[in-house]
């Protein structure tokens, strides 16, 4: 994703309503936060947050956290909330941290879901452990997860893919579901709602690959 820096973006994140900006003090906290027991699913890297806008949107009975690294991209996302589609949406919150730092944010069984949708490929072996489908990664979601918690991941990037099956494998996490064309996959497609990326790479002709799974 091309970044420029936003001088306003800090202001304008610091101000919002739905942005938590000591996300580690809310640590065993977040059903508060909320004011209800709703489930709590949240996405890693949301982006400009079409995908968890949406979400939220289409689903009232869980609460949703988008988590995004750069306060420039943040700031997309703070902007579609604005707008007449979201703003009166309850049930999402928004926090710019590193999602290395997840185990500091949120106590074990917390997170009832993790969406990863397009994440950076990091095609160098050498940067193999910054893939968010990484096992270092799965080490730090187990941590956070309910028993039952699962991670859903949507890629374009074949090669990203094949590695994060293989990492889930390793793991030792159940496999639950997957496949190498989301969109012609009538059960697996049900209810799917777009991302940004998934948008434009679907309508370059890119099949969509999707994979859940299950902690151990
Ligand atoms: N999920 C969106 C979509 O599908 O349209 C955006 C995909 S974009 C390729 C990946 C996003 O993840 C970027 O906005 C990036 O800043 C964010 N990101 C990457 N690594 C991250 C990390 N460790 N913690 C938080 N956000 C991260």
């Amino acid at each position: 994703m091309r970044l420029r820096n936003i001088p306003r973006a800090d202001g304008v994140i610091d101000a919002h309503r739905t942005v938590i900006k000591k996300p580690e003090e809310q640590k065993g906290n977040w059903n508060h936060v909320f004011g209800n027991e709703k489930p709590i699913q949240i996405e890693i890297g949301m982006g400009k947050g079409q995908f968890i806008l949406n979400m939220a949107k289409a689903h009232p009975e869980i609460n949703f956290i988008g988590i995004e690294r750069y306060s420039s991209v943040l700031l997309r996302a703070l902007e579609k909330y604005d707008t007449e589609e979201f703003e009166t949406l309850e049930n999402i919150r928004f926090i710019c941290m590193d999602a290395r730092e997840i185990e500091n944010v949120f106590a074990l069984s917390e997170v009832d879901k993790i969406f990863l949708n397009f994440s950076d490929p990091w095609p160098k072996a050498r940067h193999a452990k910054r893939r968010l489908t990484s096992t270092e990664f799965l080490a730090r979601y187990e941590k956070v997860l309910v028993e039952s918690g699962k991670v859903e991941f949507k890629t374009d990037n074949t090669e990203l893919f094949n590695f994060s099956l293989e990492q889930v494998k390793e793991a030792g996490w159940a496999l639950i579901a997957y496949t190498y064309d989301l969109h012609h996959q009538e059960e697996m497609n049900e209810g799917n709602i777009m991302t940004e990326y998934e948008q434009k790479f679907s309508e370059k002709g890119n099949p969509i690959n999707k994979l859940i799974a299950q902690r151990k």
